[in-house]
């Protein structure tokens, strides 16, 4: 099932999500959702807070990323899309990378971010298995974008003051609805309806 994308300003994007205590039908049905609604909004990862559950649950397909770097910097990756549950950074690289990041909750914002150019992400799958992988480049860029979901952290905090600035009139827009996108999106205006 396709769900609704909340947009920017909703307060749900600002919580910090929950861990998982255990699997559940919900949970698994949760993850289904999330995987039909990136592939529907054509997106590189969906976090739960973004379709309004403020779980540490989030989706990422890599493949993109994956193969814009060279074969030794490719992380195995046995099974797309990733799911992710409970992810903790366990090492983030001082050495750091810029990249043009998007999110489905901020339409039509593409700005460089600056990260750790390698993080290590320990998770459990949606199985429960645990794993780790570990992330170079365009992948640490998609993977800490997401873990910064579950933190209720966007992509635009990480701007320096003045490139918010710059973008303060089109957020204006996002939260008030007064954009078009290619999938569904729920705007804080619609709250309660
Ligand atoms: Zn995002």
């Amino acid at each position: 099932m396709i769900l609704p994308i909340r947009a920017y300003g909703d307060p749900v994007l600002r919580e910090r999500a929950h861990e998982v205590k255990e699997d559940s039908p919900e949970l698994q049905k949760l993850i289904d959702d999330m995987i039909d609604t990136m592939r529907r909004a054509n997106g590189q990862g969906l976090a739960a807070p973004q379709v309004g559950q403020p779980v540490r649950v989030f989706v990422a397909d890599l493949r993109h990323a994956w193969k814009s770097l060279a074969p030794r910097d490719r992380p195995e990756i046995p099974r797309q899309p990733m799911v992710v549950i409970n992810p903790e950074i366990v090492e983030a690289s001082e050495a750091t990378a810029e990249f043009d990041e998007g999110c489905l909750s901020v339409p039509g914002i593409v700005v460089p971010v600056k990260r750790p150019i390698r993080v290590t992400l320990r998770y459990l799958d949606r199985t429960f298995t645990p794993r780790t992988i570990e992330g170079f480049s365009t992948v640490a860029s998609v993977l800490q974008h997401e873990f910064d979901h579950l933190e209720g952290v966007l992509h635009i905090d990480r701007l320096s003051a003045l490139a918010r600035a710059r973008l303060r009139p089109q957020l204006r827009k996002i939260e008030q609805g007064k954009v078009e996108t290619p999938y569904p999106m729920q705007f804080p205006k619609d709250a309660g309806r």
